[in-house]
């Protein structure tokens, strides 16, 4: 894939980027390397003044910064526009909140005069990611990073050049030293020289299963930390004591963020029998009024699809779904014209040996299933290869125990959609991938908790 900017809404190149050479991508690793050694002596308060810095430029121009981000891979502006304060918020979260999560703990014993665990940097960590939050995924790992006085290096997707170039720039503009986060325009099969590199410590990759095995399996050959944070087939349950109009409405949104490409959009509708009928009439009236069209206009709801690639992969998923007996209630083709655009679409009838079933769906599809009762939702829930997050929605408090206890998830949340928020860990488990991002959790995977003995 080269390394370009390519407009989804009408697939015009805009411009394409010489990736780096071996010998200038050596060149910033050395530049990584120093910076970190002299970043050494800086203070978490000195840091915290320029992530706040950060977080103030991120702010004051968020406006061109999410034109940036919708131009290379198509949201819409608005949620570009909310993208970029979450990244400022998440920058002030860490400033605010570095020095508790860095502090000494102390931990008394009886035999020594002193024991602790004190926190350490790891070094250069490596930041694999992707494009479908093309500045929320960079910050949440940028901001814990370099408070606790990591470096960065940022081989971000190939389709969000500009943005990882920007990115860089602001780091840079906020104060922090040169080297202290760096992007390498590199196509994805020359990062494993960049992880071999002895003085990289460990990486962070947020993408898809393969990707994820790939970097994982070198790491792991390397004896270097990993973070993943892969795919998600999220379930949406709805059980009799819900409030229906919420949660159909709430449905809506959280199937169709970010036109669907998202991790934790939910993607799974388990229905409970008695109420299937209502939720699934207004769930496909309320996919219909989306409005989908130009993500540069405010009043738009679904951009097209980030990639040609995406669009085809997920029409290829569509046809097999139809072809193993699924049933289309609504959309189902890519819009005429030019650009990535899909239709809202849901279907339902998905047998089980449908390889959809199993697939995370990227894009603005939902798969609705009938559920007889709480017992079966959470077989289905829990049937899938992915345990990222779950949403589900019932009054009843032992039903949401339940819920709570039984479902494989690195998160549930009930009768809430599933977001994250910097003050909360996020991260799932089976193929979803491990690790921890954001809060204390997110900042410590990159740290070595040095034990210290004072006899
Ligand atoms: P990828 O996983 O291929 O891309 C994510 C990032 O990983 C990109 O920076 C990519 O670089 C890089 N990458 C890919 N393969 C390797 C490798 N072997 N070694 C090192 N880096 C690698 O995702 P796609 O964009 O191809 O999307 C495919 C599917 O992945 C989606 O349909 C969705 O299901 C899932 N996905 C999930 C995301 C999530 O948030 N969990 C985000 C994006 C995708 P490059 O762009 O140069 O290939």
């Amino acid at each position: 894939m080269p390394i370009a900017t390519i407009n989804p809404a009408n697939n015009r190149l805009i411009r394409v980027f010489d990736p780096l050479t071996e010998e200038a991508t050596r060149q910033k690793i050395s530049l990584a390397d120093e910076t970190f050694r002299a970043n050494a002596h800086i203070s978490i308060d000195h840091r915290a003044l320029w992530m706040r810095k950060l977080a103030a430029i991120l702010d004051d121009e968020a406006d061109e910064l999410a034109a940036t981000i919708t131009l290379e891979m198509g949201k819409p502006i608005h949620a570009a526009r909310l993208e970029v304060q979450k990244c400022a918020l998440t920058c002030r979260y860490y400033a605010d909140n570095a020095a508790r999560i860095l502090a000494p703990e102390h931990i008394p014993t009886s035999e020594a005069h002193t024991s602790y665990v004190r926190y350490e940097p790891l070094g250069i960590i490596l930041a694999i990611m992707p494009w479908n939050f093309p500045f929320w995924q960079v910050f949440r790992f940028l901001a814990p990073a370099l408070m606790a006085g990591n470096v960065g290096l940022l081989k971000h997707a190939s389709n969000v050049p500009e943005c990882a170039l920007t990115i860089e720039s602001l780091v840079r503009r906020a104060g922090f030293p040169r080297g202290t986060f760096q992007t390498l325009l590199l196509g994805a099969r020359h990062v494993e020289h960049v992880l071999a590199d002895p003085r990289v410590g460990a990486v962070t990759l947020t993408g898809s299963e393969p990707a994820g095995r790939a970097v994982a399996a070198q790491a792991g050959w390397l004896i270097k930390k990993s973070v993943l944070e892969l795919g998600g087939s999220d379930p949406f349950i709805v059980l009799p004591s819900a409030d229906l109009d919420h949660a159909v409405q709430t449905a809506v949104r959280a199937r169709c963020v970010n036109t669907g490409q998202s991790c934790i959009a939910a993607k799974r509708f388990l229905i409970h029998d008695s109420i299937y009928d209502a939720f699934t009439t207004r769930f496909v009236e309320l996919m219909n009024q989306l409005r989908v069209g130009d993500p540069m206009r405010e009043d738009t709801d679904l951009g097209p699809l980030a990639t040609l690639q995406i669009l085809e992969e997920l029409e290829a998923q569509i046809e097999a779904a139809t072809q193993s007996g699924a049933r289309i209630l609504t959309g189902g083709q890519r819009m005429a014209g030019a650009g990535n655009y899909f239709e809202p679409t849901v279907i339902t009838s998905v047998p089980r040996t449908s390889p959809v079933y199993r697939e995370e769906i990227f894009g603005p599809v939902a798969m609705l299933f009938r559920v007889r009762d709480l017992d079966e939702a959470i077989a289905i829930a829990n049937d899938t290869p992915f345990g990222l997050a779950a949403s589900a929605w019932t009054s009843d408090p032992t039903e949401q125990q339940r819920l709570i206890a039984e479902i494989q998830a690195g998160a549930v949340f009930i009768n809430e959609m599933v977001a994250s928020d910097p003050r909360l860990p996020f991260g799932g488990i089976k193929h979803s991938g491990y690790g921890r991002e954001l809060a204390a959790a997110g900042m410590r995977e990159f740290l070595n908790a040095k034990t210290i003995v004072i006899a």
